[in-house]
């Protein structure tokens, strides 16, 4: 089950013998299509500590589980990607 929450959706779990106890858990994930992406590094400029280059120019996506407290960052960085390149998904 997926609840809307201010921080964005998150998937309810439910636990127990009978089901009844209810727990969050979600995990934030960035999908970076690299099918899509320019290597214009847009996102690299709203959230270096989530994204940088390679020496060979291809974007890497530091940390694709990062921590609730770089969601604002890596919304910004799905905001600014000119192609749509890049997602936030819930597991
Ligand atoms: S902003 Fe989008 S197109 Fe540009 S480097 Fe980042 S993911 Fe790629």
């Amino acid at each position: 089950m997926w609840a809307k929450f201010p921080g964005g959706f998150k998937r309810l779990k439910t636990g127990g013998a009978g089901g009844g106890t209810a727990y969050i858990s979600t995990t934030m994930r960035i999908v970076h299509d690299k099918e899509l992406c320019a290597n214009h590094g847009q996102c690299v400029g709203a959230a270096p500590e989530l994204f940088k280059f390679a020496e060979n120019g291809s974007l890497i996506v530091i940390d694709p589980n990062p921590p609730e407290e770089l969601r604002e960052a890596a919304q910004d960085a799905v905001d600014v990607c000119p192609v749509q390149a890049l997602a936030i998904v819930e597991d």
